[in-house]
């Protein structure tokens, strides 16, 4: 059963694979956050605007976060993943991995090692 749809992103155009490749191997879509309703995201995305577009909504979300606020912020009750996007979790520094907010949001607490972009 091949479930595979290729779609025109409705922002850039590219066209783009949609779907489950397998029952173990979902739509590279499941590797992002759930933040987005289907109304203001939109069906058809392609991998790189859906990426821009769940950045710019993190970066928003963030904004509102203080160290007061991260203790019970949102993203810490989204299903726990071990997949991280670069760029939304973390970006590289000369090659070394810099988590990002978002990452130590989604983990919960302050892990007392004084990363660099620690919101609590
Ligand atoms: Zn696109």
């Amino acid at each position: 059963m091949n479930t595979i749809k290729v779609k025109l992103c409705s922002n850039c155009g590219n066209s783009f694979d949609c779907g489950d490749i397998s029952q173990e191997k979902k739509c590279w879509c499941n590797d992002f956050p759930p933040i987005f309703n289907f109304s203001e995201a939109g069906d058809c995305l392609c991998p790189n605007c859906f990426k821009n577009r769940c950045s710019i909504k993190i970066e928003a979300y963030l904004a509102t976060i203080s160290p007061e606020t991260a203790l019970n912020n949102k993203a810490k009750n989204l299903p726990k993943t071990n997949h991280l996007i670069k760029g939304i979790d973390y970006y590289l520094e000369n090659g070394n991995y810099v988590f990002k907010a978002w990452f130590h949001l989604k983990r919960g607490s302050c892990c007392g090692n004084g990363c660099r972009h620690c919101p609590y």
